[in-house]
């Protein structure tokens, strides 16, 4: 499960995270170094190293991450106030771990345009 990167060891539990949400298709937990009072990172089981790399055959894992963000965000006390999704890809996307994931962030306002 979870290929060579440090994601995949989180996966593997052979280094430790904080986890908020699990099930058989993905893993969410908080970021090291968060950015908001609630920084939280989606990553599904399945090792693709960032969304340019996805194909129609992840449609369906896709649609589920989205949906377990929105359970995510309910579960964290986010509904209502909102928050923010964050996809870094690639160098200029600012991405430096190739495991795809998603930024769960909210607690505060977020600013537009980000930096
Ligand atoms: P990226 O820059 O690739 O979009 O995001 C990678 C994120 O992973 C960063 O926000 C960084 O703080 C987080 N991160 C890096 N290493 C670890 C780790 O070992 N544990 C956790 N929980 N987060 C990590």
């Amino acid at each position: 499960m979870g290929g060579d990167t440090i994601f995949g060891k989180i996966l593997r539990r052979e280094i430790p995270a904080h986890i908020v949400y699990e099930d058989d298709l993905c893993l969410a937990f908080t970021d090291i170094n968060p950015q908001a009072p609630t920084h939280v990172l989606l990553i599904p089981k399945k090792p693709i190293p960032s969304l340019a790399e996805v194909t129609p055959e992840d449609k369906e894992l896709l649609g589920h991450m989205l949906l377990t963000v929105k359970q995510v965000a309910a579960q964290l006390g986010l509904t209502e106030a909102g928050y923010r999704l964050v996809v870094n890809t690639g160098r200029d996307g600012g991405q430096t771990v190739f495991h795809l994931h998603f930024h769960l962030l909210g607690g505060r306002q977020l600013h537009w345009p980000p930096g």
